[in-house]
């Protein structure tokens, strides 16, 4: 039996995580679960899988928890500090799901505990990604990526020699706005936004989905999480989201994970690893998808995928800015603040205005993540020509 913890429970992934959790109750126990705020879906959650603790991380929640769980003997927290030592308690699996660098220093704690931490907080990574792969390689800890891409090239990298890589390939579904002109974008509203043609997703990771700064962010990912160089990674657009990524070697083999767009999938092969897992997910049927097709990115009208490569090449600070930036402009545009294609020129103009060296502590990330949310908030304020 697996003893696992799940941050961000009541989330898109956290919720796609209970709900195979809860067809295997054999398999698994639950230590904690934490939220932001949502009270009435994590107790709810903690009662039916048993958790040991369940802990909101807005402290002004922690009342209506205490009051939620009244009489089931499931322990409450609350605060930030609370959900770290949440995910700092000994377990052999944590899901990283929190949205945003609110999960970087939660991440960083499970961690250091060792065991294995399933990632889907790509944020983290993107922000923190040298401290945090030094941090897991110091506790030994296995990270296994959740991201369906990352998660398809963990599937398909074999034990060859890291040299023996000459690509990985991430595939874009294109968001909703791919055949858009540059014109049509500028009056999307979030509803529009959010509307992800092949999956369902929390409203942060679907804007970004729109705009590509996801593939972006999932550049700068998959840089952390495997031997390869900047170069070494491209980025396909595949409308159907039926192939997740690929590995290409040197002797001319490329590798690819298909799978239904359901994330499920990837998170049960997480669950599992290095074992598999029964799921409910529809099987993937190729006569009736018929076709598959493919087109490169365009940089141009997707900008947000230029910037992201750029701050990827250039390493540094340069990701943990775009992050920050982008977190501030996305929350922004979700709030009716500013129109979609500011998004990507603000993150844009942070960036042209910060350029602090390289962080190397924990601390020093989240000072550069905090500047650069003040930046972009004072550019939110001004209105984007
Ligand atoms: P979501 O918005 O649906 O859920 C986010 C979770 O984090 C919620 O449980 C929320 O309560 C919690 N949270 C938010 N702010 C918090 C804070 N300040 N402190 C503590 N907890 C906080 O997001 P999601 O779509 O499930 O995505 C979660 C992460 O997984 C993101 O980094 C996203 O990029 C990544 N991801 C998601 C998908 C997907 O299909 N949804 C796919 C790949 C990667
Ligand atoms: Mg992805």
């Amino acid at each position: 039996m697996k003893r696992v913890t799940i941050l961000g429970a009541t989330g898109s992934v956290g919720s796609s995580t209970l709900d195979l959790i809860e067809r295997n109750p054999d398999d698994f126990a639950v230590e904690a679960l934490t939220a932001h705020r949502d009270v009435g879906k994590l107790a709810a959650a903690a009662r039916r899988v048993g958790a040991a603790l369940a802990v909101v991380g807005d402290e002004a929640c922690l009342p209506a928890l205490r009051d939620a769980l009244d009489g089931s003997g499931i322990e409450a927290a609350g605060g930030a500090q609370a959900v770290v030592e949440a995910a700092a308690r000994p377990v052999d699996w944590t899901m990283a799901a929190i949205v945003g660098t609110a999960g970087l220093k939660p991440v960083m704690a499970a961690l250091a505990r060792g065991g294995a931490v399933a990632l889907a907080n790509k944020e983290a990574l993107v922000s923190a990604g040298d401290v945090m792969m030094a941090a897991a390689r110091r506790a030994g800890t296995t990270l296994l990526p959740v991201d369906s891409e990352h998660n398809a090239v963990f599937q398909c990298l074999d034990d060859c020699p890291p040299e023996r890589i000459r690509r990985i390939i991430l595939t874009a579904s294109g968001g909703p706005f791919r055949e858009r002109s540059l014109e049509e974008m500028r009056a999307i509203t979030p509803e529009q936004a959010v509307a992800h043609p092949n999956w369902s997703m929390g409203a942060k990771i679907s804007v970004d989905s729109a705009t590509m700064m996801n593939k972006g962010l999932e550049l700068i990912e998959a840089y952390h999480l495997f031997p390869v160089s900047p170069e070494q990674l491209d980025v396909l657009v595949h409308r159907q989201s039926v192939i997740h990524s690929m590995v290409e070697y040197v002797d001319g083999s490329t590798l690819a994970q298909l799978g239904s767009p359901d994330m499920r999938v990837p998170i049960a092969h997480a669950l599992a690893w290095p074992d598999r897992m029964d799921t409910p997910c529809e099987r993937l049927d190729l006569a009736r998808i018929g076709r598959l097709d493919f087109e490169a990115p365009d940089m141009v009208r997707f900008s947000a995928l230029a910037l992201a490569r750029a701050a990827l090449s250039a390493g540094g600070a340069r990701p943990a800015i775009l992050n920050a930036a982008n977190e501030v402009a996305v929350a922004a545009f979700l709030d009716r603040r500013i129109g979609f294609l500011e998004i990507a020129a603000i993150v844009a103009d942070v960036l042209d205005r910060f350029d602090p060296p390289k962080p190397q502590t924990l601390d020093a990330v989240l000072t550069i993540d905090a500047e650069a949310r003040v930046l972009a908030g004072e550019r939110v304020k001004d209105g984007v020509a």
